[in-house]
């Protein structure tokens, strides 16, 4: 197994607060791997110190085989990874098409391999319509796709993105999504990403939860919603009082609002099996999959769990 990235007891302190407590993790290569966490977390923190931009304060990291801060290596991890932050790094007064040949020709490439990289970078991010206008023009989803070509102009191993879909339409976000994971797919790079959109995590190769500096929780989005959420089943009941009983010679127990129980199953098989027993009492029902947002939640809203993390 080769792994684009590799963190090995990270931190990083500020002053006498430590943002960042000892993390160690790998990142397969052609992955994508989600670094979620709540406010404060230590992700920025994290990704500034991957792609070169902020000084650790201990630990080692890997980055396409470079070790991070060893000489040289930092000009050699910049060149192997785009990054894409909240805050546009493009000029306002150039056009879209001006701003990523510029980002392309600081990285030295040929004539022949900007305009290559520059049709590739186009026709992933729809580029034709926009190209030709000003940068300090653009509505938000148009300027986060510009944002996301320049990234890629030189053809990064690794796509860093720190939360590349917040304050987007639902549209322009469904778009950048399926872009990024069309990219990966298509192209075998390491898409490392952070996000407070907790379905899109949910198509995500691997996971990281962080809290407090620490990794709480990892795993792919299967293991982790079978460790932290839970399937439901809503049941109308034609009778109330003998779907009470019901639940109860059967040992489940259940919340009841407004005439729908929830009761908590351990799968969507064990629910069927249930249903089937109880489908003449049944006025309608609905079986409810625990959802990443779930396991959010249970993770944020609980002590450190798996702890890969050490000070
Ligand atoms: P968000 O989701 O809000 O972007 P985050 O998970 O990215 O949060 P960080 O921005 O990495 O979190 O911040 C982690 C911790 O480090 C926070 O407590 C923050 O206040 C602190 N911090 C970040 N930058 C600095 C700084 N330059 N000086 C002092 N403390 C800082």
């Amino acid at each position: 197994m080769t792994f684009a990235i590799q963190v090995e007891h990270l931190q990083k302190r500020y002053g006498e607060h430590f943002a960042v407590k000892g993390i160690s993790f790998n990142v397969e290569q052609g992955a994508l791997f989600a670094f979620l966490g709540a406010n404060g977390a230590g992700k920025s923190t994290t990704i500034e110190i991957l792609c070169t931009l902020l000084q650790k304060t201990s630990g080692k990291v890997s980055i396409n085989g470079y070790t991070l801060d060893e000489k040289a290596n930092n000009a050699e991890i910049r060149k192997s990874i785009g990054v894409v932050f909240q805050q546009s790094l493009l000029d306002e007064r150039l056009t879209v098409r001006e701003n990523i040949i510029h980002r392309g020709k600081t990285y030295g490439l040929s004539k022949e391999q900007l305009a290559e990289n520059y049709q590739f970078v186009s026709s992933y991010l729809h580029l034709e319509d926009i190209e030709q206008r000003k940068y300090g023009t653009l509505s938000g989803g148009q300027k986060r796709r510009a944002d996301i070509a320049r990234a890629l102009i030189h053809r990064p191993q690794i796509l860093f993105l720190d939360e590349p879909t917040t304050g987007l339409d639902p549209q322009t976000r469904q778009f950048v999504w399926q872009t990024i994971k069309q990219l990966q797919a298509e192209t075998n790079m390491t898409v490392f990403l952070t996000t407070h959109y907790m379905e899109e995590a949910a198509c995500a190769h691997q996971v990281i939860v962080l809290k407090q500096g620490r990794i709480v929780a990892e795993g792919t989005p299967d293991f982790l919603k079978t460790t932290y959420a839970y399937d439901q089943m809503a049941l109308v009941f034609h009778d109330r009082g003998l779907g009470i009983k019901w639940l109860e010679d059967n040992a489940l127990s259940f919340t009841e609002k407004q005439g729908i129980f929830s009761v908590r199953v351990d799968s969507t098989l064990h629910a069927l099996t249930l249903l089937k027993k109880i489908e003449s009492h049944l006025a309608s029902f609905e079986v409810i999959k625990g959802t990443m947002d779930d396991v959010f939640i249970h993770i944020m809203a609980q002590g450190d769990v798996t702890d890969g993390s050490d000070d």
